[in-house]
């Protein structure tokens, strides 16, 4: 990553943190290259304090930290965007978000987060992972069994079981999705579309 530290102001270049999960905007910080260098090697998110001035670990008294998912930078150069998994609120007033309580996105955004984790670092021991390997004609075809067998729980009168199947029908779901290369902000951008017309 080619960034401009001497353009920027002190050496210090805006950063933009994201949640990767929901996409909101959690805070913006600055960075010097140290600072950047640490956020790298330790996927976890260090700025540069201009009240401090100096390296400052985003949760290292409180234990909110910001996990680095994933960082891109602008088209010139000069600033950065992170997506990241922050551990606790980022807010050191105690909000999720420095720009205030934004609407919660709720836990399939989270299980999409976790599902995406178990992929990406090839996690051995993980069942999502297994079946992602697998391939995306394997795991449409679970999909496929999953909306089955919720068709037939539909048809009986026990709850628990219907409960049960939905929870597997939308966890593949996900997966599949993931195959795809899409995420459920995707799928809601179709369907917010079609509440317009
Ligand atoms: P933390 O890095 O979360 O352990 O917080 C350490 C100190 O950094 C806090 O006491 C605040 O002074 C400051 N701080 C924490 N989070 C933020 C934030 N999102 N924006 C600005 N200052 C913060
Ligand atoms: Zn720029
Ligand atoms: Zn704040
Ligand atoms: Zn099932």
């Amino acid at each position: 990553m080619n960034i401009d530290f001497n353009k920027s102001v002190n050496g210090l270049i805006p950063v933009i943190v994201q949640d990767v999960a929901t996409l909101q905007v959690l805070m913006l910080g600055y960075m010097n290259e140290t600072a950047f260098q640490k956020t790298v090697a330790e996927n976890i998110v260090t700025f540069f304090s201009r009240s401090k001035n100096k390296l400052w670990t985003k949760g290292e008294t409180s234990g909110n930290f910001l996990k680095v998912n994933n960082i891109s930078i602008d088209c010139d150069n000069d600033t950065l965007l992170i997506k990241a998994t922050p551990v606790g609120p980022t807010c050191h007033t105690g909000t999720y978000s420095c720009f205030g309580e934004q609407t919660p996105q709720g836990f399939l955004y989270q299980l999409e987060t976790t599902i995406a984790q178990r992929i990406d670092s090839d996690d051995a021991n993980s069942y999502t992972n297994k079946l992602f390997k697998r391939g995306i004609n394997k795991v449409a075809q679970k999909v496929g069994e999953e909306a089955v067998e919720l068709v037939i729980e539909a048809k009986d009168n026990d709850e628990n079981l219907f409960k049960n199947e939905a929870a597997d029908l939308l966890y593949h779901f996900l997966i599949l999705l993931k195959a795809k290369k899409l995420t459920l902000i995707d799928i809601e951008a179709v369907l917010k579309e079609r509440m317009k017309g």
